[in-house]
């Protein structure tokens, strides 16, 4: 990282990996002697089509998608996603269940019943989103469509470390904060959804993976935007697609494939979860962060101080050391640290190095 970056523990729009914007910077003016930017190309031009399908086929082989399943770049956050799932998978009358363990899930749960009658089956709210339910005990409803999972829950630090096997119909989560992050067994999924400002581009671009044999059945008031099959048939060319975003996007895949794929990703992700974990756990309570060990989030770290009148001053002392957005989700307070894969070990080290610091001056 060169002298004039700050370690960024923004939850997303995230930090991206420095080369990565080295490289668009020096492709920004005119893209490979194109002489034009990626910007003002044609998204049917044989230059952007080169793009965004060297973007997917980056992205299969980092995931090992399998033939069957489409990979979609599309528009309006995973956040339209809660409502395109329902729309695309489900009459008005359908049942889809509901596994809430955190903000986001609840979110599209909400989301989800004004499309289809979803039921939840299992909620972390009562115990502050701080665990993930054993599915085996977990009933789930017979003749639902889908099980909506959130992979990690963003503002509660909360990611499962494997994935359940629906006893009904198809499993669909939202990874948009752990997207590529790790490896994962994409046949497992009938739906992987993720927005790309967190691990693997700018927001604008929302990336979904899905099992070629659940498109075409949409709802007939699903908006031509929403309905995959438009955008599957169409190559993700349906309209003008966020070009610029999915450029980056097929950077990131590029440098990750250069890092030897999701298995070295995964393990440089351990080391500094690991890292700031164990800070905080040797802290004897000075930091401490609530949820439940075995599901603990590699990618977003929150954590909160027994004297919770110092936070205020931790994120300002941070800031001055060049460590910024330490600041905890409105709705939780206190500190988050997100280090997605673009974080380098040594933002985390200097964090750390920094949370000792400050203990020790306060103790
Ligand atoms: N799902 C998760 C897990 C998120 O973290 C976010 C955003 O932070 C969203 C959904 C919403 O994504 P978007 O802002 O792309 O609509």
């Amino acid at each position: 990282v060169g002298e004039e970056r700050i370690f960024n523990f923004a939850a997303g729009p995230a930090t991206l990996p420095a080369n990565v914007l080295k490289k668009a910077e020096s492709e920004l003016y005119n893209w490979r002697g194109s002489g034009m930017s990626v910007m003002e190309m044609s998204h049917r031009g044989k230059e952007f089509l080169s793009i965004i399908q060297k973007a997917e086929s980056d992205l299969r082989s980092l995931l090992n998608i399998p033939e069957d399943y489409s990979v979609l770049f599309l528009q309006g956050g995973a956040t339209t996603q809660f409502a395109a799932i329902p729309l695309n998978l489900c009459s008005p009358d359908d049942s889809v269940d509901f596994v809430v363990t955190g903000s986001w899930g609840d979110k599209a749960y909400k989301e989800a019943q004004k499309y289809c009658k979803p039921k939840l089956i299992w909620s972390g709210k009562s115990d502050k989103y701080t665990t993930i339910p054993s599915f085996d005990t977990l009933e789930q409803s017979s003749g639902a469509k889908y099980l909506h999972i959130c992979a990690n829950e963003t503002i509660h630090g909360v990611e499962f470390k494997d994935y359940p096997n629906p006893k009904n119909g198809i499993l669909v989560a939202d990874m948009s904060s752990n997207f590529c992050s790790k490896p994962v067994d994409v046949s497992k999924f009938g739906i992987i959804y993720a927005g790309a400002q967190k691990n693997v581009g700018p927001s604008g671009v929302t990336i979904v993976i899905i099992r070629k044999d659940l498109i075409g059945n949409a709802q007939g008031i699903t908006p031509v935007m929403l309905d995959y099959k438009i955008h599957a048939e169409n190559n993700s060319l349906y309209n003008t697609p966020p070009c610029y975003g999915i450029y980056m996007c097929g950077l990131v895949f590029e440098d990750l494939v250069a890092q030897g794929g999701l298995e070295e990703v995964e393990k440089k992700n351990k080391k500094k979860g690991e890292l700031l974990y164990n800070a905080i756990e040797e802290s004897n309570g000075f930091y401490r962060n609530p949820v439940e060990k075995s599901v603990r989030s590699l990618m977003n770290v929150p954590f909160t101080m027994e004297k919770s009148e110092l936070e205020a001053e931790f994120i300002k002392e941070a800031v001055k050391e060049k460590m910024v957005q330490l600041k905890g989700h409105r709705s939780v307070g206190g500190m988050r640290a997100s280090i997605y894969n673009a974080m380098p070990y040594e933002g985390v080290e200097k964090l750390v190095a920094f949370m000792k610091d400050f203990q020790a001056k306060h103790a």
